[in-house]
């Protein structure tokens, strides 16, 4: 079958071209939008995505500031600096870069940053609005499933009344996407590490979506030509030295309509998605 490669690259120019007019209306009304992360201890995974959202920043006009802290740092110190960034009026946009050492994990890191500044939309206030059936991608939603729907959308694959299979239940993709989908009207089903018979599941729905983590989860025995799937790798993984998805991409996209690849897919929609957010959440901030 003649697969088509969900690559990310023309709409990510084409949504930075958007955000490069937003920023600049901004900063014509005195905002330039300005990003704080939150990195305690220096894992060097953390500090290369890092770099990339720096980056981002950077390729829209917006601003960036770093807040390392030691990794000795306790929940005493670590939450009064974190209401001091809370309290910043320059500051449009936080997050706390996971994962934080041991004697901060007992934390609600997830609703510690002020909803409104919330741009990874992990916050209550904002996955609440996807259990409300919101589907306005113009919200503070998490960034990996906004990405994907945008990807899905880009490429004109209609979601309606679609069998959407996600493999995954994270708070940060499984679960927000499986409901951001529900929110378009598909009929989503959620599978997971208990889940018997994924075959049974993979080979029956129209897009499958994995966000687990396993190199070749998913392999030529998923997938059958005739149901013409849509495929979303979310996965990230190494093998060999070489960035990998969930899916084995030379085995499966020949059995597929539709696959994102992996690097080039998700990822740098998820990317795009946080400076869209930061944007909105700099945009909220004017509207009041
Ligand atoms: P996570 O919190 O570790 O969740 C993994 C999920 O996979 C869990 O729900 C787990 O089930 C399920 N699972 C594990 N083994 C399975 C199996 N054999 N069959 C079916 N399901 C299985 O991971 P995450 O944070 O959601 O991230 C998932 C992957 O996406 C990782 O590779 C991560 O690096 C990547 N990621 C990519 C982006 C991007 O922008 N591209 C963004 C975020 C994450 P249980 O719930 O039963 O344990």
């Amino acid at each position: 079958m003649n697969f088509r490669t969900l690559s990310a690259q023309p709409l990510v120019e084409q949504m930075r071209n958007n955000l490069i007019e937003r920023v600049n209306l901004l900063k014509s009304k005195g905002l330039t939008p300005r990003m704080g992360i939150v990195l305690v201890g220096d894992n060097p995974a953390s500090l290369t995505y890092i770099k990339n959202k720096r980056k981002a920043c950077e390729l829209v006009g917006a601003q960036f500031e770093l807040h390392q802290w030691n990794d000795q740092i306790g929940p005493e110190e670590f939450l009064a600096n974190l209401e001091a960034l809370k309290n910043n009026p320059d500051i449009h946009g936080i997050i706390i870069q996971l994962p934080v050492p041991e004697q901060l994990k007992h934390l609600d890191l997830t609703n510690l940053v002020s909803p409104e500044k919330d741009i990874d939309g992990f916050h209550g206030m904002n996955t609440q609005l996807l259990f409300k059936g919101c589907r306005e991608l113009e919200n503070l939603l998490p960034c990996t499933p906004k990405g994907i729907v945008r990807l899905l959308q880009h490429y004109n694959i209609a979601v309606e009344g679609k069998e959407v299979l996600v493999i995954g239940r994270s708070l940060i993709v499984g679960k927000p996407l499986s409901m951001l989908l529900s929110n378009y009207n598909a009929t989503v089903t959620i599978a997971h590490s208990k889940t018997k018979d994924l075959i049974r599941y993979t080979k029956n729905a129209d897009i499958v979506i994995s966000a687990v983590g396993k190199v070749n989860l998913l392999t030529a025995k998923h997938f059958s030509p005739e149901r013409k799937t849509t495929v979303i790798d979310v996965g990230i993984n190494t093998l060999n030295g070489k960035l990998v998805g969930d899916v084995n991409f030379a085995e499966v996209s020949p059995l597929v309509a539709n696959i994102s690849p992996v690097p080039g897919g998700v990822g740098p929609m998820t990317v795009i998605s946080l400076i869209e957010n930061l944007v909105i959440a700099c945009e909220k901030k004017i509207k009041g």
